[in-house]
């Protein structure tokens, strides 16, 4: 009930909000399309042995991993297939990870054959799970659209297609995942520019969600917390290539094929990359870059 209500209330506030612009008011959903539902501190108990009492009902569950620290809520929640999943919310001192310092730093970019350019170097390649399954998603979607609206054959069309588009996720999300460890194992500070993900995607179209970019930064930021790194967030105009690290001189264009230049104010040799490093982790001391 608690929970209900915040939800109801967050979205007459949003109503109100926008309601100018032509947004509606909340209004019922079926039930079929609830996917998940909050509990707080109240209205469920672990029995042990994998048990939970929901209301009146006793429900078996598999762990995934071992709840630790005190639960603040627990979320039921339904996917397209029909599957229910238990997601505890904690109340937990985390203990960061072993701390491994590797003095190094590094900038990246995101880009379309290319997932990640290093500034060291590294080049990390895009699996593009989403077209290596495109063709299997074409199928299993034009075989649901031709099944009766309601039948069975229909639904078990679309859990067809649903798991199809989930093992595309899975298997990002797995990529994610270790790519995110590689990168907070070999540095300690990793730079970003900010993105400006809603200009690239009508740039680029379907590709650009295929990269998801905004998933892996999540999920980098969270490793990386983990194990007392740093990501950092530039802005996308700060000049970090064409400033000189030494007196602070910017030039007017520096192309992307010169790897070095001369300052012409102070005379000393920057190389790209590391210039840029450079100017990162200076102002990286001023708070704001850090995100
Ligand atoms: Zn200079």
């Amino acid at each position: 009930m608690q929970d209900i209500c915040q939800r109801i209330e967050k979205a007459y506030q949003l109503f109100f909000k926008h309601n100018k612009k032509g947004v509606r008011p909340p209004g019922f959903k079926k039930v079929k399309k609830y996917k998940s539902f909050t509990l707080k501190q109240a209205g469920y108990k672990f029995l042990g042995g994998n048990r939970i009492k929901i209301g009146k009902q006793v429900y078996q569950f598999y762990h995934s991993r071992e709840i630790e620290g005190k639960i603040k809520t627990l979320t039921i929640k339904r996917t397209p297939l029909g599957e229910l999943f238990m997601l505890a919310v904690v109340a937990h001192e985390s203990e960061l990870e072993i701390k491994s310092t590797t003095s190094k730093i590094a900038g990246f970019d995101f880009g379309l054959k290319t997932f990640l350019t290093g500034s060291d170097g590294t080049l990390i390649d895009s699996p593009q799970f989403l077209k290596q399954s495109l063709n299997a998603i074409k199928k299993a979607s034009r075989i649901h659209s031709k099944k009766v609206k309601g039948s069975s054959n229909r639904e078990r069309a679309r859990k067809n297609l649903v798991r199809k588009y989930e093992d595309v996720c899975n298997r990002r999300r797995d990529w994610f995942w270790k790519l995110a460890h590689k990168l907070t194992d070999t540095f300690d500070v990793l730079c970003f520019e900010t993105l400006n993900l809603k200009g690239m995607q009508r740039l680029w179209g379907r590709k650009i969600s295929d990269l998801a970019f905004g998933e892996f930064l999540q999920i980098l930021e969270w490793v990386a917390k983990k194990k007392n790194k740093q990501v950092v967030y530039i802005d996308q105009w700060y000049p970090s290539s064409k400033t000189c690290s030494d007196c602070g001189h910017i030039l007017e264009k520096l192309d992307l094929s010169v790897r070095q230049w001369r300052c012409p104010s102070c005379n000393s040799v920057n190389g790209r990359d590391e210039n840029a490093a450079i100017n990162i982790l200076s102002c990286w001391g001023i708070n704001h870059w850090v995100r």
